[in-house]
């Protein structure tokens, strides 16, 4: 028992270094890699998912397993939930060829490269291609595990335990009933709050701004570090290196303090794993969803209030320029209008959502094939058109905005959604036990960052979505709290 035990921690340890080695070169490759390295990285990535794969699904790890789950029940709970997330693991690889499996993770790695470029060219038939090859692979994935349920479903309940098409599609149903006509009755109340926002400041200031705010919601940058990239993400090597991307368009200063401030809450999570978790396979986020819950938290529910802005004006004002000029009502209604906007990332809290719905029918009609990838130009306008009001010009603005569908994470955009009505159910539990408001304007984020770590960072990947809301919120997923609260707040700032 005691040498099995030794050799099952020392194969996740094997494990857990290959995925940090692959993070490292995810991050190369998205950050500093030039156009001619993506060949050499993708094939390096390919190697090491081969690596990751074959160590996986190895007799060794199987017949380990075996031994342990002899003695089930002597066994430490945290293993226990290891072997359960490993067979889960295995029984999804076993079914794929590895070939197969290193030809799509090396897809994957060189369709992002193919993605920018065809962004760059404003071209959606460059990317068409190996769109096309992504969705099928991720089809063939699904259909080898010969289950019940549909492919989308499938696909859904991989990234959020329980979840499904018909859950989503009541949630979605939802939004179309209430915030797609609400978001019509804003419209017509068209205000320039944002005009004041719009001034100019440099990348340095920016860059100094941003990291301040890190320290300032929480985020150890000793433990992690703000680099840039085209597309804002956080990577995890482990949890006392944990790297953050904004970005800086010098005439929009705001956009890269939500991108920073999302990303930190991405940052303060992983940070926030207990130390004990830390070797594990436990040492990662519940599920994308409660992950997007804690960017989608420090973005909006902190980062969007007229307290957080309190609290932090004053500290800044004297240090950047740009900012001392501004009054903090006019902060909190620049930073809160609504306009309905053809990017998603640059989406203000009432739209976004109704940007996610785009894709998520988007991918469920493919998957289904009900749409085909030539086609998802037009079905991407007519559908931003339909619930936003807004046409793209061009590819660039519409369809080919994002490089989710580019790195294989089909599905991926749903837990932004989710992350949305979990962030409200949680607020509403915190404000159970805490003066959030008050806590806000004086400064004291560390104690929103100490709840948060003690109900939900600290525990990891050992609680499933579902029992974090349980425990904490005392409810499942309700979007009802959701809708009322947008509703709420945006009466409140447009009368
Ligand atoms: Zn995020």
């Amino acid at each position: 028992m005691e040498k099995s035990i030794k050799k099952f921690r020392n194969m996740i340890k094997e494990k857990r270094m290959i995925d940090s080695m692959l993070a490292i070169l995810q991050w190369d490759l998205e950050t500093q890699t030039p156009k001619g390295g993506y060949k050499l990285i993708s094939e390096m990535i390919g190697e090491l998912s081969l690596k990751s794969y074959n160590l996986t699904t190895s007799k060794e790890v199987l017949d380990t397993i075996k031994k342990l789950k002899e003695s089930l029940n002597k066994i430490d709970p945290i293993i226990k939930k290891e072997i359960d997330f490993l067979e889960e693991e295995i029984e999804k690889l076993k079914v794929i060829p590895p070939e197969e499996y290193k030809m799509y993770s090396e897809l994957t790695a060189k369709a992002q490269g193919v993605w920018e470029v065809a962004r760059e060219d404003n071209n959606f038939e460059k990317f068409a291609p190996v769109l096309e090859e992504i969705f099928s692979f991720n089809k063939k994935f699904i259909e080898y595990r010969k289950l019940d349920s549909d492919i989308y479903s499938t696909i859904l309940n991989d990234y959020e335990k329980g979840m499904n098409v018909s859950k989503l599609d009541l949630f979605f149903d939802g939004l179309k009933k209430e915030i797609v006509p609400f978001l019509k009755e804003i419209n017509e109340k068209k205000r320039n709050f944002s005009d004041k926002l719009s001034f100019t400041s440099s990348k340095l200031e920016q860059e100094k701004f941003s990291k301040e705010i890190l320290r300032y919601i929480g985020f150890d940058l000793e433990r992690g570090i703000l680099s840039e990239s085209a597309h804002p993400f956080t990577l995890t090597v482990n949890k006392d290196d944990v790297r953050l991307t904004t970005r800086y368009f010098e005439e929009l200063p705001f956009s890269s303090v939500f991108s920073t401030i999302h990303e930190g809450g991405h940052g303060i999570y992983e940070q926030g794993v207990a130390e004990e978790l830390k070797e594990t396979m436990l040492a990662d986020g519940s599920s994308m969803g409660i992950h997007e819950s804690q960017s989608r938290f420090y973005e909006n529910i902190i980062g969007r209030s007229r307290e957080f802005w309190y609290g932090l004006l004053d500290r800044s004002k004297d240090k950047y320029k740009s900012l001392s000029t501004l009054s903090l009502d006019e902060v909190y209604k620049g930073i809160n209008e609504v306009t309905p906007s053809l990017i998603r990332v640059e989406a203000d809290e009432l739209t976004y959502s109704l940007h996610i719905m785009v894709r998520y029918e988007i991918e469920k009609g493919i998957l289904s094939g009900e749409y085909e990838i030539k086609d998802l130009p037009k079905i991407w306008n007519e559908k931003m058109y339909e619930y936003l009001g807004v046409v793209p010009e061009n590819d660039k603005e519409g369809v080919l905005q994002d490089v989710h569908w580019s790195c294989g994470l089909i599905g991926y955009f749903p837990s932004y959604a989710l992350g949305n009505v979990y962030s409200i159910q949680i607020l509403n539990a915190m404000k159970k036990q805490m003066n959030v408001e008050g806590v806000l304007e004086r400064g004291e984020l560390n104690k929103i960052k100490i709840w948060l770590n003690e109900n939900i960072h600290k525990h990891g990947k050992s609680k499933s979505p579902n029992e974090i809301m349980l425990s904490v919120t005392g409810e499942e997923l309700n979007p009802d709290y959701y809708i009322t609260y947008l509703k709420e707040k945006y009466t409140n700032i447009y009368d």
